[in-house]
This record gives C-alpha cells, sequence and structure tokens, in this order.
C-alpha cells in the first residue's frame, strides 16, 4: 500500500479526533474500532478513502444543518443526478435535496436505555456520544439494533420549529462496521435456536404451554397505544390450512419487531401462549417476555397443525390499483352515486407518490394529484415521518370513499385499523415534514369523541383550518385550540355544538380491536353518506365579497321603483331614487347556512364596532333585545360568535338614466359601489374566547341585561388590556405607550385615578374646530374629528395604587351615588378627539361610567332605560301647542328616501377641508347635497308620521337606520315648513342609537316601500292635521282640471314631438316624460275636499282603463300639453285654433254624468297645497252621496293627495253606507 499522502494524513488525523469525540468505544479498543470502519469505507469507495467527504457527529448535524440535506457516499455526480431526476416525477416544480460531503456513523437504538421513562413506541434512533436523532428506515434488521453502522446514503430533514424533531432517513441500508457479532443487545435474532420447540407443536392447547407458530405474514396492524400501553396486531397464515392466526405483540422490547415484518414474507414467532377477547371471545396469541421473531426456514421447522378454532378466513388482500386504475373506478363510482344515499366503500390497495400534504394535523396527504389520503383512522405513532411530499407510500385494503363531502374536490382513500400504509420509498425532494396531529390534536379528539364518520371529519377538518387561518394571529395557535374537556379552546365551543347538532344520538364508541380482528370487517369507513355541510363559517373578507354579489346578483334598477310612478318621473328625480338602496341577508339566506365569527374591535379611526379576522373587518351594529343600548366595553377583543343576524348590503348607483324608459340599458350606471355591515343582538351572541381570559359571567348565564341592572358590580369588567394592543396597528399616532400603564399585571407600580360619570347628553360624530394642545403647531388648520358629551362627574376621583384594584361598584355605594342627595355633582363637558374616539359606540345618555386614567379607559356602569320614557311622543312633537326646538322621541322607522337637502337646509361647510388619508369611504357616492328623509312613526300600524332629515355628511356615522328599525333620536331640531308641516332636522348636538332592529320576517325590502295595509275608514270632517294616509268612501262631485303633459326629462320644459321647447339655451333632451295631474272635488256628507290625482291615478279618477289612457296620452305626445279647466265654455280655451280632438273628449269625459260617482279613495293629506287655504266661515251645504242627501256644515275644504282610487259597486256601497250611517248616529 502506498504511503498516505499529505491530506490523506490530515484526513486520517480528522477522522481520529472525530471517533474520540463521538465514537469512544470500550478501553482501548478506538483504534479497532476506527479501522473497522475506515475499512468499510475503503470497501465502498472501491479500495480509497473518501477524501471529499467528513465525519458529522449527530449533535453537529442537529446544530449546524438547518436544510434538508442528503448525503451519498462514493456516488459520482451523475448517479446523483439521475437519482435527483427520477425523484422529480412527482412533484417536477420542486427541487431536489441539495447534497452534503458528510460521513454518517453511529448505533441504532430504539431509545429504550437512553430514557427508562420512556414508553416504547417503536421509533428508532441513530446515537453517537454527541447525541441521538430519530430515523427512519425502509427495511429493519434487529441484529443491526445497537451495532456500529456505517450510513453509506442518507438525509436529513432539520426540525422547523417545536412541534416537528428532525430526523434522518436511511435511503440504503445501513453496513455494520463488525458484522452481527458485535451485539450488544440480547434478542435471539440468529438461527441458533434450536428447532426442538417447534416440533412439539402437537402438544393441545394447554394455558401454561407456550407456542410457535410459523406462517406468511398476511396482514400487519399499526401500532397503538392506549392505556400507555402499546402493541401491536399481526396475521400469519399457515402455510397449509390457509388459516389466519391473529398474533398480539406487546412486550416493549418486541415493538421493533413491526419494522422488521414484511408482508408476505414468513416468519416463526416463538414463546406464544393463547388468550381470548374479553368482549368478543375471540382467541388470540399472545406474545411472552421470552418469545423470539425467527425467519422461517422449511428445513428446521414443520408446521404444527392448527386447531379447528382458526377457521376463519383470511382477509384477502385486493390486488393492487394503479393509478390509472384508480382514476377509471373513481369515474365508474360517480355513476354509481346516483344510485342511492347511503353509499358502501370500496377496499383496494393503492400504490402513489405523496404529492401534498394537505393538512397534516388531520392527517389528510394528497397523492398523485388526485386521490387524498386520510390517516386519521389510524393513529401513527411514528407522526408519519417520511410521509414528505415526493415520498412513495403502498396503501393497502384501504376504504375508497368517492366525495364524501360535496365541497371536498377529492376522492378519499381512508386507512382504518385493518389497513396497512408502508413506505414505500423516501422522497428525493427538498420538501418539509410535517408530522400529522398527536393524540392532543383537536380534530383527532373530536374523531374519536363523536366517533365522526369521513364526511363529518372532512367537514370539521376544513372548518377548523379556516378558523385557525382566521384567528390564530389574534390568539395564538395554542390557545385557541387547546382543549380539555374542563377548559374547551375557543375552537372546541366553536365546533362541539355543531358536532352535537349532527351526531345527535352518539354512534356507539370505536371497538378497535373488533375492527382489527373481526372475520368480517367493520368500521367507521365502510358506510357513509355525501355530506352536504350545513353550515359554514368563511372569512369575513369571504363574507363580504358574497354579500357583494348577492346584493347586484339579478339587481335591476327598475326593482327599485313601481313601473307607474318611474314612466313620470324627470331624469333627476329617476337617477335620485337609485341612488341608494339597500338589502338584507340573514343566515339562513346562505347556503349552507353562514355562522359569523370575528373579534369585536372598536375603531378609533372610524368610530364603529367591527368583527375582525384576519382577512377583514365587517362594521356591526350591536343591539339588546330590551332596547337598552350596548355598552360592554368588557367585549372588546373577544371572539364573538352570531347565528342570527342581518347582514346589510347598502348599495349605491351613480347612474344617468334620461328616463324609465331606459331602465333595462345598464350602460346608464356609472358607477356601483357598496357598504357592508351587520347587526345582531347581543343575546344573540356566543362568546368563544373572552378577552383576556375574561370571564363574561353575564353572557355565560345567558343574562345580557344584568349590565344594566348590576348594583353588585358582578358585571363591571374594564376592557383595557387587549383592545390597547389592537388599536396599536390601526392608529399608532395616538397610541403612545399611554395604555400599557393599565394593562393589569403589567406595570405593577402604577397607579390610576378613576371617576364615575353620567352622560346627561351625546351629540353626533363630526368634525370640529378643536385643536390638541400638543398638536397645535403641526395641524393648526385642521378640523378635529370628533365627539362632545356633557355628562355630570359623580362623587370624587379614586386614588389607585392598581388598576386592578379597581374593583365594582362598592364606591358608588360608599359615596352614595345612587341617586341620593349629598353626592358631589359636578357638570363637565368632554370632549373626544383621537383615540378616545373609539368609545362613541359605547356612550349613551343616561348612562353611568367609570374613566380610569392614565390611558382613558372606559367601563360602563349602568344603563337606564328610563331615557324612552322621557322622550317626547310623536303626536306630541307633530302637535302645534308643542314648544321647544330641540326634540327627543322614539319611534320606527317606516321609509327611506333619499331627497336633495332643502335649500335653506345647506349641510356643515365641508369645503376646504382636505380629506383625511382613512377618512371612512361608506357614503362616498352619496353627494354632500343629498340629505335622507327617514319617515318615522310611533308604532308601525300608527298612521302618524314625523319626517326627519339628515344630511349625507352626518350619515357616515350612522349604521342601522333601516325601515323597520325603531330608533331613539336625541336632540333633533324640530321645525315648521311654510306649509305648516312639522319636521325635525339631525344636527351638530343630534344623536341617534337603535332600540331595536328590523324584523327580520320583512319582505326583502328592496323594492319601493313596503304597501301599507288598507288605511283606516275616515270622514272627512273629523281629518285631523298629523293624519298621514286614511281612506274615505266619497262622491266625486265633479273634475276641476285635468293636465296632461310631455315634459323634458332634463329641464322638466314642455316636450313636443321629440323634442324639448326650451331655445334659449337650446336644451340637449332627448327624452319626454308624460305627466298628468287632476284636481277633483269630492263630498262624503261631513264635508268636501280637493283631491289632487297625479299621474295614473288621473286615469283612475277619469274611469278610463289602462288601454284608453294609453291612447290618449300617445295623442298629447304631438301636442306637448292638454289642459281643461271647469267650468270653460266649449272652444273658449282655443279661440285661434280649430277644436282640438283630445280637449274635446277630455272635455265630454269630464262634463259625463257618469264620472260623478261614489268611490273609496285612499288619501293623505297635501302638505303643500298649491295655495294656502284661507279658513273661510263654516256654511250649511246639501251633498249627496248615492241615493241619500245629506246636510252638513262645512268648514275649508282640505286638501288631498290621492293615493289610490277604488270603484264601489252598488252592494259595497249600500253596505258602506249602512255602516256610515250606524256610527254617524252613533257619533252624533
Ligand atoms: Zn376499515
Ligand atoms: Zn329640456
Amino acid at each position: 500500500m502506498a504511503a498516505p499522502t499529505a491530506a490523506e494524513q490530515r484526513w486520517l488525523g480528522a477522522a481520529r479526533d472525530f471517533f474520540l469525540r463521538a465514537l469512544p468505544g470500550p478501553d482501548g479498543q478506538e483504534a479497532a474500532a476506527l479501522e473497522a470502519v475506515l475499512r468499510c469505507l475503503r470497501s465502498a469507495g472501491g479500495g480509497t478513502l473518501p477524501l471529499g467527504y467528513s465525519f458529522i457527529s449527530i449533535s453537529d448535524l442537529q446544530h449546524q444543518q438547518h436544510i434538508p440535506c442528503c448525503s451519498h457516499l462514493s456516488w459520482s455526480t451523475n448517479e446523483f443526478k439521475e437519482w435527483s431526476r427520477q425523484g422529480q416525477g412527482a412533484l417536477p416544480m420542486q427541487s431536489t435535496l441539495p447534497r452534503t460531503y458528510l460521513i454518517l456513523v453511529g448505533y441504532l437504538a430504539d431509545g429504550r436505555q437512553e430514557n427508562k421513562e420512556k414508553l416504547v413506541d417503536g421509533c428508532l434512533y441513530v446515537k453517537d456520544k454527541t447525541g441521538i436523532i430519530l430515523c427512519e428506515l425502509l427495511h429493519f434488521k434487529l441484529e443491526w439494533l445497537e451495532s456500529l453502522l456505517v450510513f453509506p446514503s442518507w438525509s436529513y430533514i432539520p426540525q422547523r420549529d417545536q412541534s416537528a424533531a428532525g430526523y434522518l432517513e436511511i435511503l440504503v441500508d445501513p453496513v455494520p462496521v463488525n458484522g452481527p457479532k458485535e451485539v450488544l443487545h440480547s434478542i435471539p435474532v440468529t438461527s441458533a435456536v434450536s428447532a426442538e420447540p417447534l416440533l412439539t407443536s402437537r402438544i393441545p392447547y394447554k394455558k401454561r404451554s407456550k407456542l410457535t407458530v410459523a406462517g406468511e405474514l398476511t396482514r400487519l396492524g399499526p401500532l397503538l397505544r392506549i392505556h400507555h400501553k402499546t402493541f401491536f396486531f399481526l396475521f400469519l397464515k399457515c402455510f397449509a390450512s390457509a388459516v389466519c392466526v391473529p398474533v398480539l405483540v406487546q412486550k416493549p422490547s418486541q415493538m421493533l419487531w413491526h419494522r422488521v415484518f414484511q408482508l408476505g414474507h414468513r416468519y416463526t414467532v416463538t414463546g406464544l401462549s393463547m388468550s381470548s377477547m374479553k368482549k368478543s371471545g375471540q382467541t388470540i396469541l399472545v406474545t411472552s417476555a421470552s418469545s423470539c421473531l425467527l425467519p422461517y426456514c422449511a428445513e428446521q421447522e414443520r408446521e404444527q397443525p392448527l386447531n379447528s378454532a382458526w377457521r376463519g378466513e383470511s382477509t384477502q388482500s385486493s390486488c393492487l390499483e394503479t393509478a390509472e386504475q384508480l382514476s377509471c373506478s373513481l369515474q365508474l363510482g360517480a355513476e354509481e352515486e346516483k344510485s342511492g344515499p347511503t353509499k358502501e366503500s370500496r377496499i383496494i390497495s393503492y400504490v402513489g407518490f405523496v404529492t401534498k400534504v394537505l393538512n397534516a394535523q388531520a392527517g389528510l396527504f394528497l397523492l398523485d394529484n388526485q386521490v387524498c389520503l386520510c390517516l386519521a383512522y389510524q393513529p401513527l405513532l411514528s407522526s408519519a415521518r417520511g410521509l414528505r411530499p415526493g415520498a412513495c407510500v403502498e396503501l393497502i385494503d384501504v376504504h375508497l370513499l368517492q366525495k364524501p363531502l360535496a365541497s371536498f374536490p377529492f376522492a378519499v382513500l381512508g386507512a382504518c385499523l385493518s389497513s396497512m400504509v408502508v413506505l414505500k420509498s423516501f422522497s428525493r425532494l427538498s420538501t418539509p415534514y410535517q408530522p400529522v396531529g398527536s393524540s392532543r390534536s383537536l380534530c383527532l379528539q373530536l374523531l374519536l369523541r363523536f366517533n365522526l364518520g369521513m364526511p363529518l371529519y372532512l367537514w370539521l377538518v376544513s372548518l377548523l383550518e379556516t378558523f385557525e387561518e382566521r384567528f390564530s394571529c389574534f390568539f395564538g395557535r395554542s390557545r385557541l385550540l387547546s382543549s380539555t374537556h374542563q377548559n374547551p379552546g375557543a375552537a372546541a365551543k366553536f365546533l362541539v355544538p355543531l358536532l352535537q347538532a349532527m351526531v345527535p344520538d352518539r354512534q356507539e364508541a370505536r371497538d378497535i380491536y373488533n375492527e382489527i380482528l373481526s372475520k368480517i370487517h367493520q368500521c367507521p369507513l365502510q358506510k357513509y353518506l355525501t355530506l352536504t355541510p350545513p353550515c359554514q363559517a368563511p372569512s369575513l373578507s369571504e363574507v363580504r365579497r358574497v354579500a357583494e354579489q348577492r346584493s347586484w346578483e339579478g339587481f335591476s334598477p327598475s326593482q327599485l321603483l313601481s313601473p307607474l310612478e318611474a314612466q313620470h318621473m324627470g331624469t333627476q328625480e329617476l337617477n335620485r331614487r337609485l341612488a341608494w338602496s339597500y338589502c338584507t341577508f340573514s343566515a339562513e339566506s346562505f347556503q349552507p347556512q353562514l355562522i359569523l365569527l370575528g373579534v369585536l374591535r372598536v375603531s378609533s379611526r372610524s368610530s364603529s364596532l367591527q368583527l375582525q379576522d384576519k382577512s377583514s373587518k365587517l362594521p356591526c351594529v350591536i343591539s339588546h333585545k330590551d332596547g337598552s343600548p350596548f355598552a360592554q366595553t368588557a367585549l372588546i377583543g373577544s371572539l364573538l360568535l352570531v347565528e342570527n343576524y342581518q347582514l346589510v348590503v347598502e348599495r349605491f348607483l351613480k347612474t344617468d338614466f334620461p328616463s324609465w324608459e331606459h331602465l333595462e340599458n345598464l350602460e346608464h350606471v356609472r358607477e356601483k359601489k357598496t357598504s357592508v355591515y351587520v347587526q345582531f343582538y347581543l343575546e344573540d351572541v356566543r362568546v368563544l374566547h373572552a378577552a383576556e381570559g375574561r370571564i363574561q359571567k353575564s353572557l355565560r348565564s345567558g343574562n345580557c341585561s344584568s349590565l344594566r341592572k348590576s348594583k353588585d358590580g358582578s358585571t363591571a369588567s374594564e376592557l383595557e388590556t387587549p383592545e390597547a394592543k389592537m388599536l396599536k396597528s390601526e392608529d399608532p399616532r395616538a397610541d403612545d405607550g399611554r395604555d400599557e400603564n393599565c394593562q393589569g399585571g403589567q406595570s405593577s407600580s402604577t397607579s390610576c385615578v378613576s371617576q364615575l360619570f353620567l352622560v346627561i347628553q351625546k351629540e353626533s360624530l363630526m368634525l370640529r374646530n378643536y385643536q390638541l394642545p400638543a398638536e397645535e403647531a403641526k395641524e393648526a388648520q385642521e378640523l378635529q374629528r370628533s365627539f362632545q358629551a356633557t355628562v355630570l362627574w359623580l362623587g370624587r376621583p379614586r386614588l389607585w395604587s392598581h388598576p386592578r384594584e379597581i374593583g365594582d361598584l362598592s364606591e358608588l355605594e360608599e359615596t352614595g351615588c345612587d341617586g341620593k342627595e349629598g353626592v358631589m355633582q359636578k357638570e363637565a363637558l368632554l370632549l373626544f378627539v383621537g383615540r378616545s374616539l373609539r368609545w362613541f359606540p359605547f356612550l349613551h345618555v343616561e348612562g353611568l361610567y367609570r374613566c380610569i386614567v392614565p390611558g382613558c379607559s372606559l367601563t360602563a356602569m349602568s344603563m337606564q332605560t328610563g331615557v324612552e320614557q322621557r322622550a317626547a311622543s310623536i303626536p306630541e312633537v307633530l302637535s302645534s301647542s308643542f314648544t321647544g326646538s330641540l326634540v327627543s322621541f322614539c319611534g320606527e322607522i317606516v321609509e327611506r328616501t333619499l331627497c336633495a337637502s332643502p335649500k335653506n337646509e345647506k349641510p356643515p361647510v365641508m369645503t376646504g377641508v382636505p380629506k383625511k388619508k382613512g377618512t371612512p369611504q361608506h357614503f362616498t357616492l352619496l353627494s354632500t347635497d343629498h340629505s335622507v328623509k327617514l319617515s318615522i312613526s310611533a308604532a308601525s300600524s300608527s298612521p302618524v308620521v314625523l319626517d326627519v332629515y339628515i344630511t349625507a355628511t352626518y350619515l357616515q356615522h350612522l349604521r342601522g337606520l333601516l325601515p323597520g328599525a325603531k330608533i331613539l333620536f336625541h336632540n333633533l331640531e324640530r321645525k315648521i315648513s311654510r306649509f305648516h308641516n312639522v319636521y325635525c332636522t339631525y344636527i351638530a348636538s343630534s344623536c341617534v342609537s337603535i332600540v331595536s332592529l328590523p324584523a327580520s320576517h320583512l319582505p326583502f325590502p328592496s323594492g319601493p316601500a313596503g304597501e301599507a295595509s288598507s288605511p283606516s275608514l275616515v270622514f272627512l270632517c273629523n281629518l285631523r292635521p298629523q293624519l298621514s294616509q286614511a281612506r274615505i268612501l266619497c262622491h266625486l262631485s265633479c273634475v276641476l282640471t285635468v293636465c296632461l303633459q310631455w315634459i323634458c326629462s332634463l329641464c322638466s320644459c314642455i316636450f313636443k314631438e321629440g323634442r324639448c321647447t326650451r331655445h334659449n339655451p337650446p336644451c340637449p333632451s332627448q327624452t319626454g316624460v308624460r305627466q298628468a295631474s287632476a284636481r277633483v272635488l269630492v263630498e262624503d256628507g261631513t264635508g268636501e275636499a280637493v283631491v289632487l290625482c297625479r299621474n295614473e291615478h288621473v286615469a283612475a279618477v277619469l274611469g278610463l282603463s289602462l288601454l284608453e289612457w294609453e291612447a290618449v296620452q300617445n295623442c298629447v305626445q304631438s301636442r306637448g300639453s292638454v289642459c281643461i279647466q271647469h267650468g270653460e265654455a266649449p272652444g273658449t280655451g282655443c279661440l285661434e285654433e280649430s277644436e282640438d280632438l283630445v280637449v274635446c273628449y277630455l272635455r265630454s269625459l269630464c262634463r259625463s254624468p257618469l264620472i260623478c260617482r261614489p268611490i273609496l279613495l285612499d288619501f293623505s293629506l297635501d302638505r303643500k297645497p298649491s295655495k294656502i287655504l284661507q279658513p273661510a266661515p263654516p256654511q250649511l251645504r246639501n251633498f249627496r252621496c248615492g241615493e241619500v242627501e245629506f246636510v252638513s256644515r262645512v268648514g275649508p275644504r282640505p286638501s288631498l293627495l290621492c293615493l289610490k282610487v277604488e270603484e264601489v259597486g252598488q252592494d259595497a256601497l249600500r253596505y258602506l253606507n249602512s255602516q256610515r250611517r250606524s256610527r254617524t248616529s252613533s257619533s252624533c
């Protein structure tokens, strides 16, 4: 042998150092061990030492190697390239493992000696003096255990995080350095044991006698751990009889056998005893401490005839299915699917590559990009090490389930306890390892607890995946998912009730022994039903997207208008009526039903409550069912679940439709926007995770109103901690760390001051001309968004050495604040700017709060609901005797309409205010000169209506003003129009609070205001000014005027022969709109009234059919306008021209005695009569109604607006008249 070169010398020196450090043998034998290893290396390298490689110790590997890598001793570059190339077959986009040049030498161990306490679980380790590391092998021989081995080819998959320990994949069988003699441990592995005991097989089965069984391995059960005991079953087929013998292997030292067994190979097991299963009485063989596993050797052994006890048939391994065959059978299955709802899974075998880890925690892997492997039903003690993308697995006797879940895209191969999952080859790709869920994983826990079938399990996994994705950034994964029976985590609180509803009659628990041993296969995967998920809980951005999409789905502008009205509208009015609409969705509007989940937040930027998840925020409006306002600051930061809600989509349209005829042409829709929010009752909320672990007693006990009436203070709680953190990301400027002081426990020495106050008045949120002292210089010119409240300070400020000490309401009692005299009270105006704007949704009039400084946090102490009673009633506000300009009242919104701001109601000047970045953009499509008119009635059935006008600028912060909602208005300005109508406007000192949400049974409210039921029948003599709508039975005395016109839709000038008649300046309009009006005189025996009819009501009052009406209007088109007046002589109106046909027709119609007839008229009081009526002295007059004559004293004629005209038949007339007479006589 040639003398070693210098390089060799250096290499050998390093090798010696390595051996001393990592592999010190028994005294004085290091040299021998090193020699042996070198011999191995030389022979592997064709006689030369692998000088390009260096030894690596286990500890160095673990600490220095941070990415997956592989090492192949003695491979050429080409060999390695070829190996890599082949490995990319399944996933061509993945990079292969990078190659390192490291020599791994060490001992294989099962971990028992390292840690006596440790449960033996069949894991294998490579160890040296420096450390120990888990390893996976494709083949294992017992004689390798505890012998010094050289590993010629291996991959190292490092630890990624705490959850997954790094491990080795042994790609090529290790080479024993000293041959099998090195065995330190005493498992007899050779044929040294004589065949003698095997020959004693004729002995009948006695309890004590030990048996030896030989046979072919037909099935190998998975390693199981139950009650801290690890074991597995194997099945040997005796050669002659084809009888299958189950053997239970249960001794810790025998767990490694599990790695030795290979299907179809023949083995001999000694030292077995008979036992029978307690439950089924089935007989099995059980290993004893002296049991040995021997390779079967035909010459030495003779088969022992088995008793007929083993009559059972072996499970027949179905033939292997390739990927192509599987696709075929999947298609076949798709056809079969139609036959019946309950499907039977087919048992197949399959070989395929892992192409994706779908969800390691749930044990879901994608094979060959086409079928999902589910390992959840087969506990994997090895945590599926090796199942990285790129690895090849063989599945034997797994269940094939087609479409177990409607929303799950793959067919599923479910491995049960009688299935085998065998790793065929390791991945050659640089893919990470994700451990499958341990018994602590929530989905596996629930799988066992509810004994879930595959469809429900997959659904559960998908819910949990979304849940985790959405909320782990708020609370941390472990806090969300952790779950024990006593203390379920948020995820469990969410999922368990769902599962309880789905699995009402809990199927009996899984009998795992039966599942493994039963001759007729029984397991949860056999039968299944395709599950259509009963509910969903998607991310908020998805909720928003779906709601927006649904709100425009099938939307057409014509839905928003009644065609009868729309055809007479000019351009401006038409487009304004389209500009703002809304629709609402409930949980049931979605398929499957949609559950809302979100963390409750309050934004100081938008001053609104929000539900939040990782994806988005959804503004929300929260009310109490008893009408008290929502003020629970303690809920901020809590994770809420809402199943009962109204999701509101406000739609904003910018359109330029010239007239109603163009409504179908969507080109005229210039811009569409939506604003989505949700409203719900606090009583419908479930708290899944209380903020900062605070227990929401009031919510838990279902007694949500206790906050309001708490005198014991049990519900008083602070809000500081969680929310202070949350806000940081949102508004860093205003958050200069002050709040940290208030965090319980953080700064123990911080003292704070608390002060109680009662809110007397709260004003609206708007830009005000205030400056923060600190920012005076910076933003001297800028208006501050702010709100203010007038409060009453109660008692004196109290000093606390720590915020934690601020207890409950006891101080209230101490200071005697509960309404008694002698309390120090001082009125003050509180201004809320910057960060404290977030208290806007929580502050309510009559609410008692505690303010804590520093940190300026608020706690609602109690809410009085007396406000409602102290407010005026709507009839009071409408009454002319009402004095006072600011009014508060409560009522239900009947109708919401957008209108042009009254000319005298200029909105607060906003011009010149630079738009701040991040200003809420909800109502950007409503121009600021718009305002909304809310018609408020005292109760839904009441005819008395008060109109409230709110300009668009205030609307930004007012959510939930929807028809059907009951609202408490504070401090509106009461005004009287020039027609003596009372109305209210929302001003800077006003505020609203929502008393109740619209009833959810309201019809889809996208159309015009809902049709009210027929109004009550009245007499003309008792009309009261507050009346909004009523009905009279009357006689049409005469038609005073009729006017039919075509007017320009843009400028309202007369439109004639397809052109606008305006010349100066010329009008470009192409569109005319027909309008009609008529004034008729009616009387009902008690009085007389002038009725103004518009458009289609003109036809009704003239008794024209729709066809006749169309014809008449079309005749007007060429004339522009046709008007007639009562009493005008024929020909007087149009002397210069020959008598017009249409005029003639209309005149004769009006004069016809047929027109004077009884009608049923629905009307409202005309609040804007064309001329103000002068009160005339009452006079006596004669009236006729049908055949009846009346003499009556009449006052001035009221002016009515026609809403509906109905013809009255003779029978109906007689009946109504008799009714009237009886009422009149009783009332007169
Ligand atoms: Zn099964
Ligand atoms: Zn015009």
